[in-house]
């Protein structure tokens, strides 16, 4: 049983967001190489040790992290020198990022808000197109409890879901679209996490 050295970039973001984008990238390995704790990738290792350390070289980075690392860990350093939007767009990314972060958000609660609206109404029970008569005081979820088709959402309900996805759509092509233009105006001095980590085989 042997060890493989592995490393990976991520985008600059805070410490907790990086480990969750760690996360993901181990369950991708997971899902593609399977559960085996000796399948030689990176989830076979620990979530990501961060490191106070920040490298203007990539490679004396990747250096120094195999030296520390050890089998089944995994550690992030920051590497500098890479673009970076001008703070003016940076403000405007960040402003588009946050309406569609509020749109998901919003889509997400939205079978929530039926509920609750349900169960606010006067009458005891709502009948779905099934035959079932189902105590409105028993709903936790839009689906019949008898034949599990959705019998709460309204057409209403389905327009306004549909208007929020619209949006959340045309801002994401929208940032899609200001990150692609804001690419030539970029500074040299943005950052990005290396990661790197012993893998167990
Ligand atoms: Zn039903």
């Amino acid at each position: 049983m042997g060890a493989c050295w592995g490393s990976r970039m991520f985008p600059a973001s805070s410490g907790d967001e990086l480990a969750r984008a760690f996360g993901a990238y181990q369950e991708d390995q997971t899902e593609e190489y399977g559960t085996d704790g000796y399948n030689g990738t990176a989830s076979t290792c620990s979530n990501v040790v961060i490191y106070d350390k920040t490298f203007d070289n990539e490679d004396e980075a990747e250096i120094w992290l195999e030296s520390k690392v050890a089998k089944r860990d995994s550690g992030a350093v920051k590497v500098t020198g890479f673009p970076a939007p001008k703070a003016s767009d940076q403000k405007k990314i960040d402003a588009i990022a946050l309406k569609i972060r509020e749109l998901d958000m919003e889509l997400q609660a939205f079978p929530a808000e039926i509920i609750k609206r349900v169960r606010a109404a006067k009458s005891k029970t709502r009948g779905c197109d099934c035959g079932s008569q189902i105590a409105v005081n028993r709903i936790r979820s839009l689906s019949c409890p008898v034949c599990g088709v959705d019998f709460l959402t309204t057409d209403t309900d389905k327009a306004r879901i549909e208007a929020m996805k619209v949006k959340r759509n045309k801002a994401n092509a929208e940032l899609v679209a200001l990150k692609g233009s804001v690419d030539g105006r970029a500074t040299k001095n943005g950052w990005r996490w290396l990661v790197g980590w012993l893998a167990a085989e």
